[in-house]
């Protein structure tokens, strides 16, 4: 037996704030994502606790991103600790916004302020190239 899923809400003001700031950055892509940001409204997307959140953007004939999944850009945070770090990826399903994640290498986190939030271009390489907090 499954559970119904729960009805589509709002997204909150982190959650809405981390995404604004992902999507702030530039990379192949992003301006469709954009595009489909404008509306779109959430859904818990994870069991064990942490802030994933799955995305349904609203709305008919939304561009599609040419976009990798996850995207190139990803973020990092500290725990209130400030010792763990979680991070932030942002998955795509046929183009269109699929999932904001918030994964940790200790417990569960919920969604960050997106002050707390560094991005990142990941390139293949460790660590990838550091991105503006606030890229103009
Ligand atoms: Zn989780």
């Amino acid at each position: 037996m499954t559970e119904p899923d729960p009805p589509l809400r709002h997204l909150s003001t982190n959650e809405a704030g981390v995404l604004e700031a992902l999507l702030r950055q530039d990379f192949v892509g992003a301006e469709e994502l954009r595009v489909q940001a404008r509306d779109v409204m959430a859904r818990p997307g994870c069991g064990c606790g942490c802030g994933t959140i799955h995305l349904f953007p609203q709305g008919d004939n939304l561009p599609a991103s040419p976009a990798q999944t996850p995207v190139r850009v990803e973020g990092q945070f500290p725990d209130q600790e400030g010792q763990w770090f979680g991070g932030i990826l942002l998955f795509l399903a046929s183009g269109q916004l699929a999932e904001l994640e918030v994964h940790s290498f200790g417990d569960p986190l919920p969604m960050p302020e997106p002050d707390q939030v560094l991005w990142f271009l990941r390139t293949g390489e460790s660590t990838g190239i550091p991105l503006p907090s606030r890229p103009e």
